[in-house]
């Protein structure tokens, strides 16, 4: 077993190992399968949950692990082994962005009724903040919920949600005041039912998960359903943003070094010219490159990360973890499609869908532009 180092320790590497084994076992072999059905089936959650892997980081209470984000982090990091950007993005999605906000800001009742259920894989949950008119710019959303008797009356699209089709609830920012800005935002709990539909989007990569615009029509969410203060959203989005970014840092480094490992075999196996493709100087140098990429993004993250449990409230570090990983992760993917040659722009092999994959990290959970914008202010520039 190859320790990762600080800040995993032993009981990380055994998690590591147990995780890596269930992955490569149980959802690797279908990823393929997955893939071209553009759906990973409903009981993969059922699966994890069964070995305890949708709940690492919560309360035993809530039939959580008991663990905390290293824990985490040592699963986001092996999704990257399910050879599906998609099934690990939908995983991700419920863990990572759907619960954290009921997990720090719902009620009792809340971590009953939609925590618990969605670490025992019984509910799916997704979060909806996107919307067409909404994207990095979020506290310019218009969903609205108007006040009602016994509730709110939820109007407006949301697009581009993970899990959004298959969803049971979704954690969705809504705008409670009639200004604008980022005062008048607040989260609802909003269960799949009357007045909610979805409708499955065509994408690049990530084809296993499913990618959903999300419609309320005159959707009655009920009072107690109010997650977090009222007009006091924008501070609950806060709250996770760093864990997202942290999460996709992450999932680029497992991605990262796995990509590398296997084209380096592909290319101390593949001959041309009368040696193998390693022998030859510049496919060689691509290679250690590519090392040093993928160590490098390694680095930075874990770093990160480290700063992150020790309650550092790193910001810059998180930031430009995000920002450094995922642009590299994507040219470390067509890196190693070139090198494969015309089999890397084939369908059956990986490397093809791991470069869409990689695609999204620039754009999603805060786009490279925005991490920029992030440091500008974070630096004093
Ligand atoms: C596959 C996928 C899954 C997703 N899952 C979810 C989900 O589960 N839940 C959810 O709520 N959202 C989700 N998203 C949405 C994602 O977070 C947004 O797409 C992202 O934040 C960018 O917003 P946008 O698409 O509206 O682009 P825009 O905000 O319109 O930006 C367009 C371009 O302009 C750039 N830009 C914007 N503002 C500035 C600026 N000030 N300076 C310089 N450049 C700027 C952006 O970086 C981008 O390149 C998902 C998206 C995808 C593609």
């Amino acid at each position: 077993m190859s320790h990762h180092g600080p800040p995993f320790t032993d009981e990380h590497e055994h998690l590591r190992e147990s995780a890596r084994g269930f992955i490569e076992r149980e959802l690797t072999p279908h990823a393929q399968r997955w893939e071209e059905e553009r759906w990973f089936p409903d009981e993969v959650f059922g699966k994890l949950a069964a070995q305890g892997l949708l709940g690492l980081k919560y309360p035993t209470e809530y039939g959580g692990q008991g663990g905390d984000y290293l824990h985490e982090a040592v699963l986001v990091e092996e999704l990257a082994r399910v050879g599906s950007g998609g099934t690990a993005a939908g995983i991700g999605a419920r863990v990572n962005i759907a619960t954290p906000p009921i997990w720090k800001f719902g009620t009792e009742e809340q971590q009953r009724d939609y925590l618990a259920p969605a670490i025992r894989g019984e509910k799916i949950g997704a979060l909806g903040i996107t919307e067409p008119g909404a994207g990095s710019d979020v506290a310019s959303l218009r969903t609205s919920a108007e006040r009602v008797d016994g509730g709110f009356v939820v109007r407006g699209e949301k697009t581009y949600i993970t899990n959004g089709v298959r969803a049971d609830f979704i954690v969705t920012a809504v705008r409670t005041t009639p200004e604008g800005g980022h005062g008048g935002i607040s989260f609802l709990i909003v269960e799949r039912g009357e007045g909610v539909s979805s409708a499955k989007l065509k994408k690049l990569g990530w084809a296993a998960s499913d990618t959903a615009t999300i419609a309320y029509e005159d959707a009655f969410v009920p009072e107690e359903n109010l997650l977090g203060e009222l007009h006091g959203g924008f501070k609950l989005m806060m709250a996770n943003f760093q864990w997202e970014r942290l999460a996709m840092a992450l999932g680029a480094v497992g991605a990262m070094r796995l990509a590398w490992e296997r084209t380096a075999e592909f290319a101390r196996e593949r001959r041309t010219f009368g040696r193998a493709l390693a022998g030859h100087q510049v496919i060689r140098h691509r290679l250690a490159d590519l090392a040093a990429s993928a160590y490098a993004a390694r680095c930075v993250t874990y770093d990160a990360l480290r700063r992150f449990v020790a309650g550092e409230e790193p910001l810059a570090e998180v930031t430009m973890a995000k920002l450094l990983t995922q642009r590299a992760s994507f040219e470390l993917m067509d890196a190693c499609l070139q090198i494969h040659g015309g089999a890397g722009y084939m369908r059956e092999y990986w490397v093809e869908r791991a470069a869409r994959d990689a695609r999204l990290g620039p754009i999603g959970g805060g786009s490279d532009e925005i991490m920029r914008e992030i440091l500008g202010r974070v630096l004093g520039l």
